[in-house]
């Protein structure tokens, strides 16, 4: 379909839309146009990243045609199905405006960056199991010392053919314009015998939409490589965001372990002798280094430049940018000082012996005075050296950051561990500090997902100023699920995993007796959700001593999810499999885990979701304690609305599973007297408060059974999507009108006037061209809109 947004003409890749489709895309245009930063909520399933990519391909089409720069979308999603699924609607999209509307998108290029692991085609590299061995053999053949020795003498070393190929082509046009995802790419480099990864990166600055992973954007360690060639212009969207304060506090976190110190300090013993064998055969090289670092940490050079694309690993950490033009401190400039500084401060961390005297400004430029030297030494298998590096970051990051940062030296290196290993903890508690350079370099950045309430604690948190905060709720023509929330066995004992009460044996078997009744009343697949592994454990042990495993398999197979992935992917895989053979099954698994995170249950692969109580946190854990002390006195965020929030997201996260899309349906059930209350329920997604009635917020297993057969029954009646569901073009004209989109059409008459406004439009000759036919076609004219099914791809 195809209408004006404003004066803007947007085409959106299916002949009908969901209301909070448009509101979503409303939006977000409303964003762009003031260049500002947003946090949108959009329910489960109800296509939110076809609605995004719509309007920003649509954008940047009308910034094209008004003559203004083009505005680049750099999309980040979680992992590499989302990635592929985004180019996936990203291409289908393109060719819907290239078939449907002849619209000639010229030299649009969409692409999308994943690890070298996923992209490398070499035949034997791509072998390795492991990504970083992947990283650093294509290291050893593709970095510029590597390149010459080779022209020195082409027997010493081999060089990766499909990287040296790259620079006999065209560097503008790598790969040809189009949308191409991950697979394409691969196939494309194997076609023409060129690296994809390489590729791709290098054609970076030609694309008008990048997708790659979070990390690219928020570790800072990679992030100024990867993201150097991005206008301020750019818009940044951060898909399926409702972690995202948890991966920037994971990207600034360093924990150092005694074997990681041992193989940090045999390093400093290898480059010690590097360092002498390089003195004794070219001492002018070191010199020429050290010169160098007398001009400052990027010897004269502006910026960042100038580096070789393959020096990602040896980055440093976030370094404020006047220390980049500083001299590096006398003592550390010379290799063999640096080398014995570095020594001197892995033994102290080894012992933290109080005599021991370092400073703190060789400290902060740690980081940077190893990559120079891992440069000037012609390093190779420089991966041997990613302890040493840990510790340079861990320097760095200790010695320039004087707040935001915990040190904490914890005894045993897991809370089960029993033998001692202490681990040295650097926690990042300001989630804001990763993002900072993100908000500061590009001047619209979106934070969107299906569940970010209460909306307002991403902009206290990330601090920044939203321009646009909106949650929106979901239309349906019939209520396609519901929340019940069970307070209470059939006892009438209440039921909860607040820590007092959790192992009773009253609530474990009120817990079990309702995950058996379910998994007799529900067709398909029943997924239930524990806060942690330590209690699933607990739980599955006690219902088999109880018997109550024996009664759920007399309905249904159970899996269970495990912190091992491989585990997990058969258990999930078997589950499915168990789902289609109709018998339907059950999977036992925890909030924060894999499944919970993003596995899609819909239609018969998920029909009933159960949360056994409230995921909170490990409240006891140190990190978390010096977080929530952090965030109180920083932020004014008191430690239990932080929690509530965090586990509330975690509870949404885990029941929306079971929706995705409005022709699925499905049950959310909250086990745990403490969702009724209010508070817990306002920290809910809008589009999940919305259908919780007054009457499901406090049921006993017996009653919530009953209201959720009577549910069942009821999904399982034929139904049609309503226009109070589901917009065609005349009840987007009707909105765009202010009249009510929901009343019956007589769409004679207005075919004539549609055209009027589509005319309006500033088309392209392509587009002048159009047949009545095509027009009629597009305009979604009422023959076709009564006949219309259901947005199924939705
Ligand atoms: S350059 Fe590309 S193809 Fe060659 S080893 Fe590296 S990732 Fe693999």
């Amino acid at each position: 379909m195809r209408f004006l947004l404003d004066d803007m003409d947007f085409i959106f890749p299916y002949d009908k839309m969901y209301p909070e489709q448009y509101a979503y895309v409303s939006d977000l245009k409303r964003s762009l146009d003031a260049h500002g930063h947003c946090v949108l909520e959009m329910p489960s399933g109800t296509g939110k990243t076809v609605s995004l990519l719509s309007l920003i391909v649509a954008y940047q089409y009308h910034e094209r045609k008004m003559g203004r720069p083009e505005r680049k979308l750099i999309y980040c999603s979680r992992t590499v199905p989302e990635i592929e699924k985004a180019l996936a609607e990203l291409k289908r999209l393109m060719a819907y405006r290239r078939d449907v509307y002849n619209i000639d998108d010229g030299d649009f290029l969409g692409i999308g960056l994943s690890s070298r692991k996923n992209l490398c085609i070499h035949p034997s590299v791509r072998q390795e199991k492991k990504g970083k061995a992947v990283d650093a053999r294509c290291r050893d053949m593709t970095n510029s010392v590597a390149k010459a020795k080779w022209e020195a003498d082409p027997e010493s070393i081999e060089l990766c053919s499909f990287h040296e190929n790259l620079n006999e082509l065209d560097q503008d046009h790598l790969v040809p314009y189009g949308v191409h995802t991950i697979d394409d790419v691969k196939r494309y480099g194997e076609e023409h015998g060129i690296c994809p990864y390489f590729a791709i990166r290098r054609m970076f600055m030609h694309a008008s939409v990048i997708i790659y992973s979070f990390h690219y954007l928020l570790d800072p360690k990679v992030a100024e490589q990867v993201s150097k060639h991005m206008s301020k212009d750019s818009i940044v969207v951060f898909d399926e965001a409702h972690n995202i304060d948890n991966v920037c506090i994971e990207s600034l976190s360093i924990d150092l372990t005694r074997p990681m110190l041992d193989n940090a300090a045999r390093s400093v013993e290898k480059l010690t002798q590097t360092i002498e064998e390089m003195k004794a055969k070219d001492a002018s090289t070191l010199e020429d280094e050290y010169r160098r670092l007398v001009e400052g940490l990027h010897g004269g050079q502006e910026g960042n430049d100038d580096r070789p694309e393959d020096e990602d690993f040896m980055a440093n950490p976030v370094l404020p940018s006047e220390l980049l033009q500083e001299a590096i401190p006398g003592n550390i400039r010379r290799a063999e000082h640096f080398t014995a500084f570095l020594a001197r401060f892995v033994e102290y961390l080894k012992h933290l012996k109080d005599i021991t005297f370092i400073e703190r400004k060789p400290l902060k430029f740690c980081a940077e005075r190893l990559s120079s030297l891992v440069r000037t030494l012609q390093l190779t298998r420089i991966d041997e050296y990613a302890a040493l590096q840990k510790v340079a970051a861990f320097a760095t990051l200790v010695a320039t950051y004087h707040e935001g940062f915990r040190l904490l030296l914890e005894p045993f290196e897991t809370d089960n561990a029993t033998v001692p290993n202490p681990v040295f903890h650097l926690v990042c508690l300001d989630a804001s500090l990763a993002i900072a350079p993100v908000f500061e370099r590009f001047s619209s950045v979106v934070i969107t997902s299906g569940t970010l309430s209460p909306l307002d604690m991403y902009p206290k948190m990330l601090r920044f100023d939203a321009t646009v905060l909106e949650s929106y709720v979901m239309t349906l023509t019939r209520d396609c699920f519901l929340p019940l929330v069970v307070t209470r066995g059939s006892d009438q004992v209440e039921i909860s995993s607040r820590f007092e009460v959790r192992n009773d044996p009253a609530v474990v078997r009120n817990f079990g007796t309702l995950l058996v009744e379910y998994c007799k009343a529900v067709p398909d697949g029943v997924v239930a959700f524990f806060p942690s592994y330590l209690y699933m454990e607990s739980i599955v042990s006690a219902w088999n001593e109880m018997g109550i495993l024996n009664e759920v398999l007399k309905h249904k197979l159970i899996f269970i999810e495990t912190p091992d992935a491989i585990e997990t992917s058969v258990a999930l895989e078997n589950y499915r499999r168990a789902c289609d053979n109709g018998r339907g099954a059950c999977l036992l698994s925890v909030a924060r885990g894999k499944v919970s995170e993003g596995i899609d249950f819909d239609h018969n692969y998920g029909r009933a979701v159960i949360m056994f109580g409230i995921p909170y946190q490990y409240t006891e854990s140190r990190i978390l304690k010096a977080r929530l002390e952090y965030l109180r006195d920083t932020y004014r965020i008191r430690e239990n609305d932080f929690l509530t929030f965090d586990a509330m997201r975690h509870a949404a996260q885990c029941v929306g599973r079971v929706l995705r899309g409005k022709t699925d349906y499905g049950l959310m059930v909250f086990a745990d007297k403490r969702f009724a209350k209010q508070d817990k329920r306002n920290k809910l997604p809008k589009w999940i408060g919305q259908y919780i009635k007054e009457s499901d917020t406090n049921l006993a297993t017996d009653v919530a059974i009953a209201h959720s057969k009577r549910f069942l029954r009821m999904m399982a009646q034929p139904f049609e999507q309503s226009s109070k569901s589901l917009w065609g073009i005349d009840e987007i004209l009707d909105k765009q009108r202010g009249l009510d989109p929901d009343r019956s059409h007589d769409h004679g008459d207005e075919v004539e006037e549609r055209r009027g406004q589509l005319a309006e439009i500033e088309m392209d000759d392509a587009f002048n061209e159009i047949s009545d036919e095509a027009l009629m076609q597009a305009m979604n004219v009422d023959v076709e809109m009564q006949a219309a099914p259901p947005v199924a791809a939705h």
